[in-house]
């Protein structure tokens, strides 16, 4: 396999790394209180430098055609683009808005929804968040039971959404709906736009065993959604929110985010006094991270293949499954590695003190641990290998 840039993919990358130079230290690295606050709106204020560099520069949705004002990038482009980023410790500024709901307005919204939000998604001014997810339904999304009720030219929403990511900082939320009971499960689901402020919206945030704010419950109350903020058609809501495609699916952010962690945490291992670490007592640990490291790479190379099938214009089906299966509970792997790096101090869950990394070690292993729930379970994903990838029954 020939990894190597052509030439005007090594000239994009140079291009890229001259935007890096010039614009990367506006982008202040995530405190720790960024993570632990869930990315509150003055977390995103301190990389406002950053965002209107890239915006200015049109590389907000490298993904979204020249039409609605993304950068129109081939998919190559757009791994080489998010590949250097993520060497650089930065991240794109999109989230939700850019990955998930601007591609399915693109694709389903009218033409009133398209002028008000997409705009607003590229210059970063609305925060989005997804309300799927119920306490009943999960894994088996379709069960979703929150009512939207017609009454005109409205519906009236009541319900719950749960395990919502950023719900306490958002501006809008897109989620689904049931608007009609009695259709089989899949036919009866409308996806649905609103202001968090609507009246009857309460959100109630839910804090992880990492002492993180990151999701929230989100309960509806009488909430009056206007029809025109429906996306598609009423009922046909499963299949629009199963458009919801992410658009960089290469995993190649968090493939190379896990190499510079294992850097970090390989200096981290040379500086350290002997005595706070297992370095010299423990040659299991030398063997372990050697594991990981090796594992890092297979991860790159899953994200390699990931990129060369949607170079031919094909998505990424259960090749993306395993990307995800495989990185997510490496990560997990690596947060032990880590922990374990600082012996009994590993323990120590305190920022006051400058053991293990001030705690850090201890909050990454209990974080890490949603990783493989997040975005589909590990065992969804061995599903989807097994029937898709393998041709086994459903079991
Ligand atoms: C950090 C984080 C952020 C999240 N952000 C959002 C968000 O922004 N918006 C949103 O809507 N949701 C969000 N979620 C929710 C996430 O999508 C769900 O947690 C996930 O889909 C699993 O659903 P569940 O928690 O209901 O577990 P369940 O589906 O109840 O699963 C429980 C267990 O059963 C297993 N299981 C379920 N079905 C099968 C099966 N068919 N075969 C084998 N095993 C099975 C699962 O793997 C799991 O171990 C987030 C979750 C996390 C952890």
């Amino acid at each position: 396999m020939d990894l190597k840039d052509s030439t005007d993919q090594a000239a994009f990358r140079d291009e890229v790394r001259a935007f890096i130079r010039e614009h990367g230290a506006k982008a202040k690295m995530p405190a720790r209180e960024d993570f632990e606050s869930g990315w509150s709106r003055e977390a995103r204020d301190r990389q406002k430098g950053w965002r209107e560099a890239i915006v200015d520069k049109g590389w907000v949705a490298p993904a979204w055609p020249k039409e609605y004002g993304g950068a129109g990038m081939s998919a190559v482009e757009q791994f080489i683009l998010n590949e250097e980023f993520a060497e650089n410790g930065l991240n794109n500024v999109g989230g939700f808005g850019v990955m998930m709901i601007g591609p399915t307005l693109m694709v389903h919204g009218s033409e009133e929804q398209k002028q008000e939000h997409l705009p607003k998604i590229l210059r970063g001014e609305v925060v989005w968040c997804q309300g799927w997810s119920e306490p009943g339904a999960g894994s088996d999304l379709a069960s979703l039971q929150t009512r939207a009720t017609r009454d005109g030219d409205e519906y009236v929403l009541n319900g719950q959404k749960i395990w919502t990511s950023g719900a306490q900082h958002a501006d809008w939320m897109y989620m689904l709906a049931r608007t009609d009971p009695d259709a089989p499960k899949h036919r009866g689901i409308s996806l649905l736009m609103f202001p968090m402020t609507s009246p009857g919206v309460s959100v109630r945030p839910l804090i992880n065993m990492a002492d993180n704010a990151g999701f929230n419950e989100v309960f509806f109350e009488d909430v009056h959604v206007p029809v025109k903020n429906r996306v598609g058609e009423e009922n046909r809501g499963w299949y629009v929110g199963m458009t919801l495609t992410d658009f960089e699916r290469s995993g190649i952010g968090s493939a190379v985010g896990t190499q510079r962690q294992l850097e970090r945490i390989l200096r981290h291992a040379k500086e350290r006094p002997s005595e706070q670490t297992v370095l010299d007592k423990n040659k299991s640990w030398r063997l372990q991270m050697a594991d990981r490291w090796v594992e890092a790479d297979i991860a790159r190379l899953f994200s390699y293949r990931n990129i060369t099938i949607q170079a031919r214009s094909m998505v990424p089906n259960h090749e993306a499954s395993m990307s995800k299966l495989f990185t997510s509970e490496l990560g997990q792997r690596i947060a032990a590695t880590n922990l374990k790096l600082y012996g009994l101090h590993g323990t120590i869950w305190d920022r006051a003190r400058e053991e293990a990394e001030h705690g850090m070690a201890a909050g990454g292993y209990l974080g890490a641990v949603s990783s493989s729930i997040a975005g589909g379970t590990s065992e969804i994903q061995r599903n989807i290998i097994a029937t898709r990838g393998l041709g086994l029954p459903r079991g």
